[in-house]
């Protein structure tokens, strides 16, 4: 379900171990649509479309977080479906994904949900400043307002058309990490090891693994949590949390979940050329019911997030493609573009992983492929 470059990916994966692969995407250009043996050109609810692929398909996922619930619910009838519905219908709520961190004993940000005038103007002092964030179809930073104090907080939910929306504190970041848990059926949990994001414009950026400014133990309280989260959902497939790292008045570090995507993730993309499996891999083998071996880190890796923005740095408004050669003459470096046909800033186009034998001669590489394409560094 969803025919992204998460679902182009997968396909790849699964098309490596010899399956045959069903994408359902209304877009004839879709990146997973254009790699797969069938494509079924229709909406998420279209229920033609959904019997179709329940007949092409033994086994359902989802690579976009937004598919209705619904649709999930009807193809489980007849199809085991990973994650199930109920799982991809928290994650599709931020109200729903904290209660969901609470009661996998995960502390997260401290928050409101704005639903009426009167929880808005309930709203504890101590929540701002903050950031307002529509409770469900936000991604990428989009349906978000950063808000100074109770005036920009009322316009701000005006300007989101008074949705449901959850008001968060804003945290002192220190860092921010992800860590990506795949679980089968039988309950067998693995995870990769924890990633560290840098996010620009409220977009991921750069992902760096080895996680070079976290503390190990840290981390291994961020993959706890996590499993932890897969667990208290009877999750099946693979599930990426994200964290903030927050400093506190003492200097200590602590650990708060953001949210979590019911899917392979953006953050996870390195796995492909770093690890021994990928998160698609994985995903392939839950869908599939084949055994979960815990992925080993054989390269350090630093993943950039190529967007459409760099198809615009010349002097004409024309795109123009980046200087891939001069990129991949750099050792190590792994280019992955989407297929997309249009380049249009902020859109994802591809990414470009760069392995290392220590943590330091990725760094190196990604640094220079930055300078060459015109990226900050990082
Ligand atoms: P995604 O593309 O990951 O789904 P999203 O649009 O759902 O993104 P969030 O992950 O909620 O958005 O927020 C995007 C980024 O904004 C975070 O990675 C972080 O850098 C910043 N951010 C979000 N919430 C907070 C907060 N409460 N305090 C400080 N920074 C925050
Ligand atoms: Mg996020």
């Amino acid at each position: 379900m969803g025919g992204g470059q998460l679902g182009r990916m997968f396909v790849h994966a699964a098309q490596a171990m010899g399956y045959a692969t069903a994408v359902l995407d209304a877009d004839p250009m879709s990146p997973a649509g254009l790699v797969s043996h069938h494509h079924l050109q229709a909406a998420y609810t279209d229920t033609a479309a959904l019997a179709e692929l329940a007949r092409v398909a033994d086994a359902v996922t989802t690579e976009f977080e937004n598919v209705p619930a619904e649709a999930l619910r009807l193809l489980a009838a007849s199809r085991p479906v990973a994650p199930a519905a109920e799982a991809v219908a928290i994650c599709q709520d931020r109200a729903a994904e904290k209660a969901h961190f609470a009661r996998a004993g995960v502390p997260c940000a401290a928050h409101a949900v704005i639903d009426s005038e009167a929880a808005l103007a309930a709203v504890d002092g101590a929540l701002l400043p903050g950031i307002l964030k529509t409770a469900t179809l936000g991604y990428d930073g989009k349906g978000q307002a950063r808000v100074a104090d109770r005036a920009e907080l009322a316009a701000a939910w005006q300007k989101l058309g008074r949705a449901r929306c959850v008001l968060e504190q804003l945290l002192p970041l220190h860092r921010e990490l992800s860590v990506i848990v795949a679980r089968g059926a039988d309950g067998q949990a693995v995870s990769f090891p924890v990633q560290q994001n840098l996010h620009r414009d409220g977009i991921l950026a750069v992902t760096q693994v080895p996680a070079p400014d976290v503390p190990e133990a840290l981390a291994d309280e961020a993959a706890r949590c996590a499993k932890a989260i897969a667990e208290s959902m009877a999750y099946v497939g693979v599930l990426c949390v994200e964290f903030f790292v927050v400093q506190g008045a003492g200097g200590a570090l602590r650990l708060v979940a953001n949210e979590m995507a019911p899917r392979p993730h953006n953050s996870g993309h390195y796995t492909i050329d770093a690890c021994d499996l990928s998160q698609f891999d994985l995903q392939v083998r839950c869908m599939a019911g084949l055994p979960l071996v815990a992925p080993r880190l054989h390269s350090a890796a630093v993943m950039l997030n190529l967007l459409g923005d760099l198809w615009f740095t010349g002097a004409a408004d024309l795109p123009r493609t980046p200087p891939w050669g001069d990129v991949l003459a750099l050792p190590g470096a792994h280019l992955h573009l989407y297929g997309k046909a249009e380049a249009r800033p902020g859109r994802k186009m591809g990414h470009l992983s760069f392995t290392g034998a220590t943590a330091e001669d990725a760094r190196a590489m990604a640094l220079r492929a930055c300078t060459l394409l015109g990226l900050p560094g990082f």
